[in-house]
């Protein structure tokens, strides 16, 4: 049947009767959550094996004492590698990127970048946000009391015309969020192009920094899709200084318990380092070792992703073919070529009812809206599914719950406008 206003009426009543048989079986499904399954924690458990009290961990210094406060050569060495970086252009740190993150900004804030006035000081400080984008990102620059400027993203990355416009000719714009490798939530990998016009801006704000998250670099589903290094594009234009980048093992190895780095110009670390003296001696040095034992190189930590990447694509495929399948007439949607997400935009205004429909049959979705700042979805249209943590079997039963309430959140719509 098509989904023209005429149908409506029957196909709200068809669904309805569907979605009652489904609240009978009382289901309690999750796709709302970007985590690692068991199966892919599993993959990591040799990190356990990888020294004991008899084979202590000492590396090139004793690694359970103080000190090297931007972390050990050998994990500089292993994630700078991977990063396309030299050893003086990255710190390896705790165990979580979104930390680096906000305590990059809240130096901003109070301290200012590389010598200039702090974001506190300064009358107005602004942040682009393509969306729809990583929640987390928008909650820190809203806590600070930054506005947030909504930038669309295209298929190969965030608009790059609306993002010069702002940088180069409005001095409040301090920074703007990327996740360039399959984003959050649309999988979507920034063009060579998007990366190129990245590096050349020229800002009016001297501490303008892009915030380049890339935190799913090696998450691929099938093929690598190729992403240029944004730090070596910017070299070419002596724009170096305006680039951090950011990345985990988090979804690589244990979520919460990996290790987190930061990669940027050598001033920039030079500059940072000065701060972070005064908020800690040094890392888990012990954690950086381990994961530098266990997976050893570049090539191995590949094979280690590939492994996560199979047990990864049967799920996606159960998104990608249900929505083909049943709304394809209603949605619009990216195939995600690796990263952790769905991004899919329903018919205009029928985001939150579709969510809260899902809710009462016992399926949970991500918020609505929680892909745009200040939980702001202007359209109502963004949903995002993970189906990392659900087993095949749920993720199949929530795919259908979801499907048939888009239809009765879009049905609902039209029979209401008759
Ligand atoms: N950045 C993005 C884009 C994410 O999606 C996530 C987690 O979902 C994170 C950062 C969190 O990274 P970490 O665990 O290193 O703090």
């Amino acid at each position: 049947m098509y989904y023209i206003r005429e149908n409506a009426k029957a196909i709200l009543e068809e669904n309805v009767a569907k979605y009652n048989r489904f609240k009978e079986l009382n289901l309690k499904l999750d796709m709302s959550r970007g985590k690692p399954c068991v199966e892919q924690l599993d993959l990591t458990n040799g990190i356990f094996d990888v020294f004991s009290s008899k084979d202590i961990p000492i590396g090139s210094q004793d690694y359970r004492n103080y000190g090297i406060i931007d972390g050990i050569p050998e994990a500089k060495e292993l994630f700078g590698a991977l990063c396309g970086v030299e050893k003086d252009e990255i710190m390896v740190l705790g165990n979580s990127s979104l930390t680096i993150m906000y305590d990059t900004l809240q130096r901003a804030m109070q301290f200012g970048v590389d010598g200039n006035l702090p974001f506190n000081k300064q009358e107005k400080i602004k942040w682009l946000c393509p969306v729809p984008g990583y929640d987390r990102h928008f909650a820190i620059t809203e806590l600070f009391g930054i506005e947030m400027i909504n930038v669309p993203m295209l298929n190969d990355g965030p608009d790059m015309n609306v993002i010069e416009e702002y940088v180069e000719n409005d001095s409040a714009v301090k920074g703007v969020w990327c996740v360039p490798k399959y984003s959050n939530p649309q999988g979507i990998v920034y063009s060579d192009e998007t990366v190129i016009r990245f590096a050349k801006l020229k800002p009016a704000a001297n501490d303008f920094r892009i915030y380049w998250d890339n935190a799913y670099m090696v998450h691929h589903l099938g093929k690598d899709v190729p992403l240029l290094n944004l730090l070596q594009e910017a070299k070419k234009y002596g724009n170096e200084d305006m680039v951090y980048m950011f990345g985990s093992t988090s979804k690589i190895s244990f979520s919460g318990s990996g290790i987190a780095f930061m990669c940027a110009s050598k001033h920039n670390i030079d500059s940072l380092k000065k701060l972070m003296f005064f908020q800690m001696i040094g890392p888990d040095k012990i954690a950086q070792y381990a994961h530098v034992k266990f997976f050893g190189s570049v090539e191995n930590l590949l094979k280690h992703m590939d492994k996560q990447a199979e047990l990864l694509k049967p799920k996606f495929k159960v998104v990608s073919d249900v929505l083909n399948k049943e709304l394809k007439e209603l949605c619009q949607w990216v195939e995600p070529r690796g990263g952790y997400f769905f991004g899919v935009d329903l018919p205009t205004g029928t985001a939150k009812r579709t969510v809260e429909l899902c809710k009462e049959a016992g399926v949970v979705l991500t918020e609505a809206g929680a892909t745009y700042p200040y939980k702001n979805d202007p359209n109502d249209t963004s949903i995002r599914i993970a189906p990392s943590m659900p087993s095949i079997d749920d993720l199949t039963k929530a795919m259908e719950v979801f499907a048939c309430c888009v239809k009765i959140a879009w049905a609902e719509k039209e029979v209401e406008k008759e």
